[in-house]
């Protein structure tokens, strides 16, 4: 990931939703995930009361704008999350963070690197 890449080109007001490379982010400890609901039989993401990685006030998972339907999906995806141990993110209503995932060291991997058996295969 290039954070400081990212980081360079970014207002002071948006920092919140970028992570700062000297601490990592939250997805590098493999415990987060981002993710929002989609309607089954159009295949096409529920509307929210915000888009995915809208850098606004629109993204906090308590935002009370937005119409009672995309705040009711919203909720109900925090509240599914939550009943399986994920708590949200309090600036970014679709991500989510697994309990204790501050105990978790930051990495940096690739997803072929998880699979030791591929890893060792590729190397041989
Ligand atoms: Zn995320």
């Amino acid at each position: 990931m290039h954070f400081q890449a990212i980081l360079g080109c970014n207002p002071e007001d948006k920092r919140i939703f970028v992570a700062d490379p000297k601490e990592g982010s939250r997805h590098n400890r493999g415990c987060a995930v981002d993710l929002t609901l989609y309607d089954l039989k159009t295949g096409k993401p529920i509307e929210m009361t915000g888009v995915y990685d809208e850098m606004s006030e629109r993204s906090y998972p308590f935002y009370p704008g937005g119409t009672s339907l995309e705040r009711w999906h919203r909720d109900l995806l925090r509240h599914v999350m939550e009943s399986e141990g994920f708590q949200v993110y309090e600036f970014e209503w679709w991500h989510f963070d697994y309990k204790d995932w501050q105990h978790y060291p930051i990495l940096n991997l690739k997803f072929e690197d998880l699979n030791g058996a591929a890893a060792m295969k590729k190397a041989a």
